[in-house]
């Protein structure tokens, strides 16, 4: 491990921690049972895992623990979460990029895709679009490139969250793109945005060399891999972390997502606010070495082992994924996902086109492209509170100093009354009347079940509120 002096360019604690060796060596390791089931019940004390224990769940094999480690992640997640899922929709700005990351279609080389970024009119056209079908929450998605510098990244935010249609408007923005220096995190901050989302795409060295070849920004690892540190150095207390699966052995990127998390954690005193854990996809013009390929097994026990290793970090399943897969890993320690999402560049008020034209215009091709209310239905079928709350950002409960699990009844007091009153807000101004009748049915059944308090009877009055009047966005 090499530690790096240049300090301007690095945050404090850059320096690559990323021990392939020893990542290697517990991947190595043949483990029993009872070693097994010794770290399943220490995960289910709420405690995160260690790189060794983590690697101890990631050797299991056997179906029987498998099933186990499954049923320990489905009752973490309904002990630390409840049964809230909050939802979001990526809306990509601009496709153009100097890197030339193999397995996406915006790289460089790509001379086969559209290159677009939409006109502020554009985007005003697509969060309309957005906020119609009932949306609150965005990621916005941008390319690497000198058009979408900070000060740019940031107009983009002020302008979503200005624009507003009926009774709605987008109350979080966040952002997926490439990592900045210290500065630039500064002036996106200052546009109020939620969280920073960097992928590392591989944690593995020589794979992440060969991927982003030649000398793009994106081939400095250690830049990157720095990345969300500067941001955190720089205010920006919640960001997201994730690995591209299937680049490089699924087990070694498990461990690097932990590593991250805990060197985090270590030298911020609060982890990743999110982990994401893409598929690669089939993208055009790209053809890359499929031996890592992630299958559907593999994948359903990364994500339950990531829920059992970080219990108290948010896990963010997309729309990469088919609708079946999706409704099985939710219940696996997911939080979040994205509904309704068009990733073509003004794909939420251009569709129709063929589909090879969204193609061209696509960065990768999605998996589950169902309607934001078929999605919140098959949820709430499901027994899970679709959420669009963002109080928590608002009102300033982020980053160290805050941990909404830490606090005795939060979830009960606050988190279950906001999904709650934001899902009435969804019913009555856009649901269809099948989703309303589901939705109604199910405010009802969660009301019951909650204890008598001033809370509940003032959650009730809201909701009142909410459905006879244009009263919005309140939040405890
Ligand atoms: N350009 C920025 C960057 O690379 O960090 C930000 C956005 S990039 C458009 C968002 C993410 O999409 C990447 O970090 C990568 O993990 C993912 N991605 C790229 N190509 C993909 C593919 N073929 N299948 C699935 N995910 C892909
Ligand atoms: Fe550009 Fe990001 Fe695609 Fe790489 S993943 S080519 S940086 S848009």
């Amino acid at each position: 491990m090499s530690r790096v002096t240049d300090s301007n360019r690095l945050s404090e604690a850059g320096y690559d921690f990323i021990d392939e060796d020893f990542l290697h060596s517990l991947m190595a390791r043949q483990v029993d049972s009872a070693e097994v089931r010794d770290v399943i019940a220490k995960s289910m004390s709420k405690q995160p895992l260690s790189l060794e224990e983590t690697a101890v769940l990631l050797a299991a094999e056997q179906p029987e623990l498998v099933e186990e480690i499954f049923d320990a992640a489905r009752q973490l997640k309904r002990d630390v979460y409840g049964n809230r899922i909050v939802l979001f929709a990526p809306l990509y700005i601009g496709n153009e990029c100097t890197n030339d990351c193999q397995y996406c279609a915006f790289r460089r080389s790509n001379r086969d895709v559209v290159r677009r970024t939409l006109e502020p009119a554009e985007i005003r056209g697509q969060v309309e679009a957005l906020l119609a079908k009932g949306h609150k929450r965005l990621i916005l998605v941008f390319g690497e490139h000198r058009r979408y510098s900070p000060a740019y990244m940031a107009e983009c935010v002020r302008e979503v969250y200005a624009i507003r249609l009926g009774n709605g408007n987008i109350r979080r923005v966040n952002i997926n793109a490439a990592p900045l220096d210290h500065a630039g995190y500064r002036t996106v901050k200052e546009s109020g945005i939620g969280t920073f989302q960097i992928f590392q795409e591989t944690y593995h060295h020589a794979t992440y060399g060969q991927v982003h070849p030649g000398t793009t920004r994106k081939g400095d690892y250690l830049w990157r891999l720095d990345g969300v540190a500067r941001a955190m150095e720089a205010g920006l207390d919640d960001v997201g972390i994730g690995a591209l699966f299937g680049l490089y052995d699924w087990r070694f990127e498990v461990l690097g997502l932990v590593a991250h998390s805990l060197h985090l954690q270590k030298h911020y005193h609060v982890g990743p606010h999110t982990i994401s854990f893409p598929r690669l996809r089939p993208a055009c013009g790209v053809d890359l070495d499929e031996s890592h390929l992630t299958g559907d097994d593999e994948f359903k026990r990364l994500v339950a082992i990531l829920r059992l290793s970080v219990p108290y970090t948010g896990l963010i399943l997309t729309a990469r994924e088919p609708p079946q897969l999706r409704r099985e890993v939710m219940a696996f320690g997911v939080s979040q996902i994205d509904a309704g999402s068009r990733i073509e560049l003004g794909g939420y008020t251009e569709a129709g086109d063929s589909q090879t034209q969204a193609r061209e215009r696509e960065q990768f091709e999605l998996g589950d492209i169902r309607p934001l209310d078929a999605v919140m239905r098959e949820l709430m079928t499901d027994g899970y509170i679709p959420s669009f709350c963002t109080a928590c950002y608002r009102l300033g409960r982020t980053g160290e100093h805050f941990m909404e699990f830490a606090i005795p009844g939060f979830i009960q007091n606050l988190c279950t009354p906001n999904a709650l009153s934001t899902l009435m807000e969804y019913l009555t101004d856009y649901g269809s009347q099948e989703t309303c009748a589901a939705g109604k049915a199910l405010i009802r059944k969660e009301i019951d079940k909650m204890p008598d308090s001033q809370r509940k009877v003032e959650l009730i009055d809201r909701l009142r509120r909410i459905e006879e009047t244009d009263e919005r966005d309140l939040y405890f």
